[in-house]
């Protein structure tokens, strides 16, 4: 027999597309292992407000298709102080929670963490943000869902971009992480991608628009990951002035990150809030559920503190081969 017996859940950090399914798949799988299921509002800042509440079935209900999360998110700067965390470990302790599950990204796991080691508080992670970078696993929530909207984006900017000769630059989110921008140019057949922390190459920039436009292409689409500041196209823009080169700037921001998950977020973020709450009844608790190999497993918390970009060198290959 587990010890837990009862489970509460938050979300942190950066919002995304599938959260409310793995809320619903935590509630729905504690309900059906009877064990109580705690919700706790606006992430650590709630926790610290004792925020929590009771959460049956017919709370998570019509919520699978709802971008955001019901539980809503916040940023908690006070979290990475050592006394704070302690507060938060005695309202947990009070309130009798057995373990406590984070939705969020790399940030909300070092938090996550360092309230376990230090105070004794066993935890499980689900990995959600759109940028798809954290240590550990091939996956996170709500990525699909973001590609899949600036797909659609840069879809409708190709029509304008085609009728009228010109050249796009298209900023799509990915401050430390390329994931989206590089997966976004294989889809729309991008004429080139400009990757996170990286120097723009001008030379072979400027060459590969007037490439296409020699061989009769009437439009060039190039992806722009935002990187550490969001606006980085306006520069580029500037810059292939210099080379005679008229480009409009469009950056999608935020629309990026709301809207209805797609298939993929909702089927993997299902899988993981059940696997997170069967995981730490069958005592695996500080992990996270990761996804490797297309399987979901978990993982221990500590190989999942860092920010990876997963710059697939065969997907940048790809996206140049077949946009030439
Ligand atoms: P994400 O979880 O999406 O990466 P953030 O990096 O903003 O988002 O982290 C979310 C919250 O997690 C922070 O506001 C803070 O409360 C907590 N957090 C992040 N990093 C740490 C840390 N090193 N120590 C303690 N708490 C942290």
């Amino acid at each position: 027999m587990s010890e837990i017996k009862k489970i509460a859940l938050l979300t942190s950090g950066g919002d995304s597309p599938g959260m409310n399914c793995a809320i619903r798949a935590v509630v729905r799988t504690c309900i059906s292992e009877g064990i109580e299921a705690v919700g706790i509002k606006k992430g650590y800042k709630g926790l610290l407000a004792e925020q929590l509440f009771d959460m049956d079935a017919a709370s998570v209900g019509n919520i699978l298709q709802r971008g955001g999360t019901i539980l809503q998110s916040s940023r908690c700067k006070e979290f990475h102080q050592k006394e704070t965390r302690k507060k938060a470990a005695d309202i947990l302790k009070k309130n009798k929670i057995d373990c406590l599950v984070v939705i969020g990204g790399d940030g909300s796991f070092n938090g996550a963490h360092l309230l376990s080691t230090e105070n004794n508080i066993p935890v499980m992670g689900i990995p959600g943000t759109i940028d798809n970078d954290i240590s550990g696993t091939e996956y996170t929530i709500g990525f699909d869902t973001a590609v899949s909207t600036a797909i659609d984006a840069v879809d409708k900017i190709r029509d304008t971009a085609a009728s009228h000769d010109r050249t796009f630059l298209v900023e799509v989110m990915g401050r430390n992480s390329s994931s989206i921008a590089i997966k976004v140019a294989i889809c729309t057949g991008a004429e080139t991608v400009i990757l996170a922390g990286k120097d723009v190459d001008y030379d072979d920039l400027v060459e590969t628009i007037q490439r296409g436009q020699k061989r009769g292409k009437n439009s060039s689409i190039i992806i722009v990951a935002e990187g550490q500041t969001s606006g980085r196209s306006y520069e580029i823009q500037q810059k292939l002035n210099e080379f005679k080169i008229k480009s409009r700037v469009c950056i999608l921001g935020h629309t990026q990150r709301g809207g209805s998950p797609m298939s993929l977020d909702r089927y993997v973020s299902s899988i993981m809030g059940h696997q997170a709450v069967i995981g730490a009844l069958k005592g695996k608790i500080n992990h996270v559920t990761v996804v490797r190999d297309g399987k979901v497993k978990l993982s221990p918390l500590e190989k999942c503190l860092t920010k990876t970009d997963q710059l697939r060198e065969d997907n940048i290959i790809l996206a140049k081969t077949l946009a030439i």
